[in-house]
Order: C-alpha cells, then sequence, then structure tokens
C-alpha cells in the first residue's frame, strides 16, 4: 500500500508528541556499539491505534492528545521516528531454563529512546514490542501476535494498578499482516515503557566474553543513572559493584513478596527475563491463580515445574546468583558477592511479611512477630490449597467478612471443614479488639478485587480478534483500579468458568 513499506521511516515533528521542557534523546545509545545494534523498525500496513494509555503519557512527559494523533499511530506501530529518538536493538545473553542459553538479545524489541527534561536526567525509556526483525531475532520473525499483546499490555498495567513494580504499556497498535504461529493470526506492536530495560542477561553477555571493560561500562552505567546506593561509591571499586548486586537483590526480594502475595505467576523466569531495576518484564505465559495451588504451573512448555508458582522465590535467587557470578570480575571477592547476595534473603522476608500481613489487615505501626504471621498464614494456605479455594476472591471474602464481623460465616468456602474454625480463633486473636473498619479497609487495600484472570484476558483477545474492543476497554478500566467496586462490572470478579482451567499458554507469542 503505501510508499512508508519500502522506504526507511521518515522522521516527523518532535514538538507535537511533548510536553514543554521535555525531549526525546536515548541515553542507552551513549554506550559503545559493543552494546546494541542501530537500527530502524520495520513498517506494516493499516496501522490502527487501539489502546492508549493517557495517564502514562502525562505522567512520562508527552502531550495528553497526542496518543490520539496519526503521528502517535505511525510512531507506536514502527513506521515512523520522531527527532531526537535513535532506535537500536541491545545484545545480552542468559540461562533459559537452568540452562546456559548462549547470546539472545532484543530480537523483537526496539529501543525508540526515552522522554526527560534534560538528556542527563533519568527518563522513561520507550520500546517497541513486535517491531520487525533485529540482528538478535535468530530464527523468529521479530512480530508479537495481537493475542499476546494484549495480554502483556493488560498484565502490565494490571500489575501497575495493584501496586507491584513493573514495566508499562503505552499504547497498543494492530495491523492485519499475517504473522504465523502454530495457526495464522494477525500483528501488533505494543510500545512499552520503564526507566531501563536492562537485564541480568545484559551482564552475563559481558562476563561470558571475558569483555571487562563491556561489563564495567555497563554496570557504571546502571549504577549511576539507576541506583544511587552503588554510585555513592567510585567507579572501578569493588563496594560499587557489591552494592549494585545488592541493590538489585533487594528490588528483586520486593517485587518477588508481591507477586506471591497476589497469585502472580510468572511463567519464564530465565534470566535474560529479569529487570536489573527489579520490575516485571516479560509479559508471556504468566498466570493470576484461580484456585490456589502452590505447585500450579503456569506455562504449557514448563514440562518440569521448574516455574511453579511457590519455586518463584527460590528461583529469583538462582537468577541473581548468576548475575552475582557476571559481577565477580568487578567484586573481585567471593565472600563479598555472596554477602551482597544475602541481602535477597534478608530483604524477602519482612517484604512478605508486610506483604501478607497488609492482605490479613495487621496493623504497621504494630510490629506483629514474623513467627506469628507465618502462624496464620500457612495453615491457611494449607486449607486453600486442600480444598482448591480460588485465592484472590477468598480474600477479597475475608476483607469483607471483617468488615462485617462475620467469619464464622466463611465456613463454606472450605466445605464445612473444622479446620477453619481452628484457623478462624487464630486469626481473630491476632486482629486488634475494635478495631475492624481499620482492619478492613487495610485489607480492601491489599486484596484486589479484579485481576487478569487467564479467562478475561481469553475473552478480550477473542472479542479483539473479531473487531471488538470493548471487552477489552472494561479489562482496561477495572485493572487500573483494582482494589475499588466498579459497579455493573461484577462479572469480572466472579468465579472463573470450568473452561478457564483447559487454557493452554505457552511461550508461543
Ligand atoms: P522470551 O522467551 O520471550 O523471553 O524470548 C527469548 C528470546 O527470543 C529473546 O531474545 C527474544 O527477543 C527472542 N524472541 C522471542 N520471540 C521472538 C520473535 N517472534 N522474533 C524474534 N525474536 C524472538
Ligand atoms: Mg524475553
Amino acid at each position: 500500500m503505501d510508499s512508508s513499506l519500502s522506504s526507511p521511516p521518515a522522521p516527523s515533528s518532535a514538538k507535537a508528541a511533548l510536553q514543554p521542557g521535555s525531549q526525546w534523546h536515548n541515553g542507552f545509545a551513549s554506550l559503545p556499539p559493543v552494546f546494541y545494534t542501530r537500527l530502524q523498525p520495520t513498517p506494516m500496513p493499516e496501522l490502527a491505534m487501539q489502546a492508549g494509555n493517557d495517564a502514562l503519557a502525562q505522567d512520562m512527559g508527552l502531550r495528553p492528545d497526542w496518543l490520539a494523533s496519526s503521528e502517535a499511530t505511525q510512531v507506536l506501530g514502527g513506521n515512523a521516528l520522531l527527532p531526537g529518538m535513535d532506535a537500536l536493538a541491545s545484545v545480552y545473553s542468559g540461562h533459559q531454563f537452568g540452562h546456559w542459553a548462549g547470546q539472545l538479545g532484543d530480537g523483537r524489541a526496539i529501543l525508540l529512546g526515552e522522554v526527560s527534561a534534560d538528556a542527563a536526567a533519568q527518563g522513561q525509556e520507550l520500546q517497541l514490542k513486535g517491531a520487525g526483525k533485529t540482528p538478535y531475532s535468530r530464527m523468529g520473525d521479530g512480530r508479537a501476535v495481537l493475542r499476546s499483546s494484549i495480554r502483556e499490555y493488560l498484565c502490565s498495567e494490571a500489575m501497575h494498578g495493584l501496586g507491584v513494580p513493573t514495566t508499562r504499556a503505552l499504547s497498543l497498535v494492530t495491523s492485519p499482516q499475517p504473522i504465523y504461529r502454530e495457526t495464522v493470526e494477525t500483528a501488533a506492536v505494543v510500545a512499552r515503557v520503564a526507566p531501563s530495560f536492562v537485564r541480568f542477561g545484559h551482564f552475563e553477555h559481558f562476563a561470558a566474553r571475558d569483555d571487562i571493560g563491556s561489563l564495567r561500562r555497563l554496570a557504571d552505567y546502571v549504577a549511576e543513572r539507576y541506583l544511587p546506593q552503588a554510585a555513592a561509591h567510585a567507579s572501578g571499586s569493588a563496594q560499587r559493584y557489591a552494592a549494585l548486586l545488592g541493590e538489585v537483590a533487594e528490588r528483586t526480594a520486593r517485587m518477588i513478596a508481591l507477586w506471591q502475595a497476589h497469585g502472580f505467576c510468572h511463567g519464564v523466569m530465565n534470566t535474560d527475563n529479569m529487570s536489573i531495576l527489579g520490575l516485571t518484564i516479560d509479559y508471556g505465559p504468566f498466570q493470576f491463580l484461580d484456585h490456589y495451588d502452590a505447585n500450579h504451573i503456569c506455562n504449557h512448555s514448563d514440562t518440569g515445574g521448574r516455574y511453579a508458582f511457590a519455586r518463584q522465590p527460590q528461583v529469583a535467587y538462582w537468577n541473581l546468583f548468576c548475575l552475582g557470578q557476571a559481577l565477580l570480575p568487578l567484586i573481585e571477592d567471593e565472600a563479598t558477592t555472596l554477602a551482597a547476595l544475602e541481602r535477597y534473603k534478608t530483604a524477602l522476608e519482612p517484604a512478605m511479611q508486610r506483604a501478607l500481613g497488609a492482605k490479613l489487615g495487621l496493623d504497621p505501626a504494630r510490629s506483629t512477630a514474623p513467627e506469628a504471621v507465618a502462624a496464620v498464614v500457612n495453615p491457611l494456605l494449607a486449607l486453600m490449597q486442600q480444598h482448591r479455594t480460588d485465592y484472590s476472591l477468598f480474600w477479597r471474602a475475608l476483607s469483607q467478612a471483617v468488615a462485617d464481623d462475620s467469619l464464622p460465616a466463611l465456613a463454606h468456602w472450605f466445605h464445612g471443614d473444622a479446620g477453619f474454625e481452628t484457623w478462624r480463633a487464630q486469626y481473630q486473636a491476632l486482629l486488634q479488639p475494635g478495631d475492624a473498619a481499620a482492619t478492613a479497609a487495610r485489607m480492601f487495600a491489599a486484596n484486589p478485587r479484579y485481576v487478569l484472570r487467564n479467562h478475561l484476558g481469553q475473552e478480550a483477545i477473542t472479542a479483539a480478534q473479531q473487531g471488538n474492543w470493548t471487552p477489552f476497554q472494561r479489562l482496561q478500566t477495572v485493572l487500573a483500579t483494582p482494589y475499588a467496586e466498579h459497579p455493573g462490572c461484577e462479572d469480572l470478579a466472579a468465579l472463573p468458568p470450568d473452561w478457564a482451567q483447559h487454557i493452554e499458554i505457552s511461550c508461543s507469542s
């Protein structure tokens, strides 16, 4: 159709996109060429903007009305660049399913640049996922199908709504271009946003090549731009890189605690899918638990259950250990590296206590012994496991029962199991008498009414594939504020239908 398909994308006007005082640039491109390949997105025909995130646009320094413009469709779909953008794909390596996978890289993600007040300030990077082949595409086509793009958009925004650190989604642009997976599907591009998309695998890449100069350069770049505790130490000092590892370990712990508290399964916790900023990244075969099952495997391709729900905290440590090994040439000393990694364990436990304590409604101002929280949570999870209790719905019902002083009535969730009555008495003993309203308020702010269940995502996908974006938009609205009630959207907070348990999600996207 139009000539832009065969010619490189034409630069467009920058001013229309940005709020006054913001500019496009690309901090990552200030690193030497060994870190990336400069390239342009590959255009697609008949782009259509299907979803835009006005709140995020505003926060990151874009003009709120820009997303509705045809220029935004062209830029965010990969058919045009704006002046100041400096498009590139970065190289990384990683461990996949426990094995060294060698070189990977941005096979279908293209970093366009970042928006910030000035080139020195830390901005928000903008990356297009599914924008065409790169030198790191290997056998892939550089594209993302509509199905997986809808899942990524909705889930990254759902995580943000829940308060879990994550990459964000700015827009979803579709094209009728056919994409070949198990069947023929169509293409989409999600524009995702984060301060940085650097992964553990970026560090592993240079360590594996014994390119210690580049490894140090990357560590300095990340420390100076994003990790102030590390940047407080001099470049070249072992302390700087140990502090970097320790800070990443703590951020990862805080993220994992929230995954576990919300029943979120990532599905592909390979080291190339681990963010150096402790953000949830790479939404593939993820799932929010329906009924509680510690052993749940959400990725149909994960036959061994390496990434089963309850294993995630351990896997995160394994991944951090790989990062530690990669940083060892800079930290120089194994004991110091192990001590930095220890910060994961020392941060995870209190982060879990905080997250679970909030779900139980405990007053953060009164310190509750960690053993006391565990003594209440563990038997509850055992009951849920045994009775296949819906995880999110039960926590919300518990919040309501505290508000209504009707805890005993929850026994039906456990089919009259006497263990529930024992648990209830134990839980009630932990709560402050006469504090029900405040306790319930804390619980309603920690136990979401809405989570992106697999079947809800699937219904939005099926409708969108037929041109109906209403289910997608309803989810977009409720998931932005998932702790609030949304009258008229009760169907999105219901038990999953029977067919939900037969949905198979694999790495194919
Ligand atoms: P993932 O399992 O999505 O984290 O992907 C692992 C690696 O495969 C990364 O380097 C991706 O960029 C690459 N990859 C996945 N899908 C595609 C695709 N359709 N085209 C090119 N590269 C891909
Ligand atoms: Mg990935």
